[in-house]
């Protein structure tokens, strides 16, 4: 090649600044398709084109001098995305993949297919089938959103059959939204799940190249509040070494029956029995493996860009015994630079990184990532630290 590779990210979140800033090290060229021209990565990427990725000509004119197209989110339509693979630019992960982490019901129905433990589960088109569901498996239901759902939205505790229709009820608004995006109601149905009593949440991080070649992080223990991750612990606590195991194979089989290039995230949860089941898929760089920044030998970010060029994967091996990663949500201070002041005095080990996003309240904007040989030591300074940039100075 007689120039640096160049890698179009769609979507300008901070999982694209993460990932430009990983790419500076490896000399790859950065092309962002943004949202808006101020928006988290298009600050810090030069070759900025700010556009509506669902229109097509947009995307294919962004795709066209680019070698592969990689994500920041996983909306863009797999139709459009097949357009662009057929114009020549690759496309990682492909749309054969990426469409089991946009729908629910197809990644639930995939899973039975392969075998991996799901909960029990249906799918249902009219409120009578999640009363039906319920009665059978026991309420409370979970019910999702096939579609269009993110950090918690479009997800519902449903107690009983009279609060059966609520989700149905977002489904037949027409134009209606999840948080604030329209959602496009063809094919969009609710996945109906039971309750599952978890003892914790655990995340199995796999990256995997065109080639097949793949890597597995440890398994992380993943907190999430209000739908939203606030903490991570790696290596899980407790967590038995043949089991460890077991759930990286799982998730390394995952992305292999799937074709996953890049980053694949496997949301588990553990029931009390020790057992698990998968909650969800994401097929991007992730917030459950923001840790591997400062905590691995090579993070999720270069993994994933290495993977979408098929260079061989990197050591995803830990730095330390524990590290706890913790995210910083708004709060009401709009400079968290000056609370480093503070927390950087206090602990030479501890790593921020923020976003450059508008602090408002609940909205991730940074996380925090501290490292070493003591578990509970290494958490309380996360959470000391995460807490005082978010404006609790008792944290
Ligand atoms: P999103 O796509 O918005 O992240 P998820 O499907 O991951 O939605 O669900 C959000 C959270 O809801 C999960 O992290 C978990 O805490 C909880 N949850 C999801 N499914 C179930 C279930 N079947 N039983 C109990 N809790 C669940």
């Amino acid at each position: 090649m007689s120039r640096p590779y160049i890698i179009g990210i769609i979507g300008g979140g901070q999982l694209a600044r993460m990932m430009h800033q990983a790419s500076i090290a490896l000399g790859v060229r950065i092309r962002l398709l943004a949202e808006g021209p101020d928006v988290s990565a298009a600050q810090v990427v030069h070759e900025v084109v700010v556009g509506d990725y669902t229109d097509p000509q947009v995307l294919l004119d962004f795709a066209r001098d680019c070698d592969v197209i990689t994500f920041d989110h996983e909306h863009v339509p797999t139709q459009l995305l097949e357009q662009v693979e057929a114009a020549g630019t690759a496309v990682r992960p492909g749309p054969d993949a990426l469409q089991y982490a946009q729908d629910k019901s197809r990644m639930r129905l995939r899973m039975t297919e392969l075998g991996a433990p799901n909960p029990e589960f249906a799918i249902c088109e009219q409120p009578e089938q999640l009363v039906a569901f319920g009665d059978e498996h026991g309420w409370p239901v979970i019910a999702k959103i096939s579609r269009g759902g993110y950090d918690g939205k479009g997800v519902w505790k449903v107690d009983g059959p009279e609060q059966a229709d609520e989700p149905f009820a977002v489904l037949r608004e027409e134009g209606s939204t999840v948080d604030g995006g329209t959602i496009s109601r063809e094919g969009v149905v609710i996945v109906a799940e039971e309750f599952v009593d978890f003892a914790r949440e655990l995340a199995a991080l796999v990256t995997r190249s065109p080639s097949g070649q793949a890597v597995a992080y440890p398994i992380s223990e993943t907190v999430q509040r209000e739908g939203i991750c606030a903490e991570t612990t790696t290596p899980a606590p407790g967590l038995d070494g043949s089991q460890a195991s077991e759930l990286q194979q799982l998730a390394l089989r995952i992305a292999d029956e799937l074709g996953v290039v890049g980053l694949l995230a496997v949301e588990l949860m553990q029931r009390r029995d020790g057992s698990v089941v998968v909650n969800e898929l994401a097929m991007r760089p992730h917030n459950t493996a923001h840790w591997t920044i400062d905590g691995s030998n090579t993070s999720q970010f270069e993994n994933h860009l290495r993977a979408v060029l098929d260079l061989p994967l990197g050591d995803p091996g830990l730095r330390a015994a524990h590290v706890v990663m913790a995210n910083v949500l708004g709060g009401d201070e709009e400079d968290l630079t000056g609370a480093l002041q503070h927390c950087f005095a206090r602990d030479r080990k501890l790593r921020v990184h923020l976003y450059g996003k508008d602090v408002k309240p609940h909205r991730k904007v940074g996380h925090v990532t501290t490292y070493g040989e003591e578990l509970a030591d290494v958490t309380k300074r996360a959470r000391h630290a995460a807490g005082y940039l978010m404006g609790d100075p008792n944290a």
